[in-house]
């Protein structure tokens, strides 16, 4: 429990969420801004502030969940499609500091998007990228 924390205070019952699971390692609420209907939050219980502090065993685990309760929007709600979105950091969009992956039910021209415009990037620029990567595995 990390003080100040919202999604803490969630887990501990202090402030109300609409859950819609919970177990030894996670819990899952509907997010309170519902961009999409079935906007949903999988967070564990352990705080951490984002993937660069987690266990990464734990990270598997969260996701082992989201699986399992996305799968389960996708029955109750019937959506078409999901996108499972996961931000680490303030550019990538993280404003809760207390990890956090995202379900969001998906339908045709729902104005949802990401930036996917290609770099072009040649192959030695590929390489240089992955070099730095492969040296920090
Ligand atoms: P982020 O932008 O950090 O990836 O996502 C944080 C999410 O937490 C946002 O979608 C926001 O609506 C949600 N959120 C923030 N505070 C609360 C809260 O007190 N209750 C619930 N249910 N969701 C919250
Ligand atoms: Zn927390």
């Amino acid at each position: 429990m990390a003080a100040d924390c919202i999604f803490c205070s969630i887990i501990e019952g202090n402030i109300p969420a609409t859950r819609v699971y919970e177990d030894a390692d996670a819990i899952a609420f509907m997010d309170r801004t519902q961009t999409v209907p079935g906007h949903v939050l999988i967070v564990p219980r352990q705080h951490a502030a984002n993937l660069f502090e987690v266990d990464p065993q734990a990270y598997a685990r969260l996701f082992a969940v989201t699986a399992q309760v996305a799968r389960a929007v996708k029955a109750g709600l019937n959506p078409p499609a999901i996108s499972v979105l996961q931000n680490n950091g303030r550019e990538a969009g993280q404003t809760v500091d207390h990890l956090h992956v995202h379900i969001l039910t998906r339908e045709a021209h729902d104005g949802y998007r990401m930036n996917w415009d290609d770099l072009h990037a040649n192959s030695e620029q590929l390489e240089r990228w992955a070099a730095s990567i492969r040296e920090n595995l």
